[in-house]
């Protein structure tokens, strides 16, 4: 099974060891072209105001809706998941727009920019191991998205259909578990 990282900036080699780690075969995606070959993609975590650019300059957004829509499973870590969202506030702008999530960006204040912890995430386990680094926070979620963790009453991960977000970083860790969860998506749609 074959999993993409987009690779226009942030963390893609940990998600790659850790696609691995979890059975997958991990693709440094760069090209359009590429997305053809991959079953299954994951947005790292980075700057999305940066990658949404990078995503604009390479002819990325409409690619990956056109993968989407094939229903091809998409994964977004952190900024990954803003680049998911449909609403981020305080901008007008978003990225893919492909899930129907609000999401507010660094919304964990100047204290705790950074942080690890466990949370108990559904249908994984009650202790994956989670790095928050300036992370975003989901505000509120569309009727056809499963809210998959929440931490001190914030939602963290969820899923809609085929889209999987988390507002953490489980490829800083040791813990494929995030990983394995997204390749059984990849297998239940084929
Ligand atoms: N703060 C970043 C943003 O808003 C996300 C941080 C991250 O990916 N670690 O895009």
């Amino acid at each position: 099974m074959k999993i993409g990282v987009l690779a226009l900036q942030g963390a893609v080699a940990e998600h790659i060891r850790l696609i691995e780690k979890a059975g997958g075969e991990g693709v440094i995606v760069k090209r359009t072209e590429q997305l053809d070959d991959i079953q299954g993609i994951v947005i790292p975590g980075g700057e999305s105001t940066t990658i949404g650019k990078l995503m604009r300059t390479y002819q990325f957004i409409e690619a990956l809706r056109e993968f989407s829509r094939q229903g091809k499973p998409i994964f977004g870590t952190c900024a990954g998941l803003i680049v998911l969202a449909n609403d981020i506030v305080g901008q007008d702008e978003t990225h893919l727009g492909l899930m129907d999530i609000r999401v507010a960006r660094n919304a964990f204040g100047r204290q705790r920019e950074s942080f690890e912890t466990d949370l108990d995430v559904k249908g994984i386990a009650k202790d994956v191991r989670a790095v928050f680094i300036r992370a975003p926070l989901i505000e509120q979620v569309g009727d056809g998205v499963e809210v998959l963790a929440t931490y001190q009453g914030s939602i963290v991960a969820a899923r809609q259909g085929h889209l999987l977000a988390a507002s953490f970083h489980p490829e800083l860790t040791d813990d494929e578990r995030m990983h394995g969860y997204f390749l059984d998506m990849v297998r239940e749609t084929r």
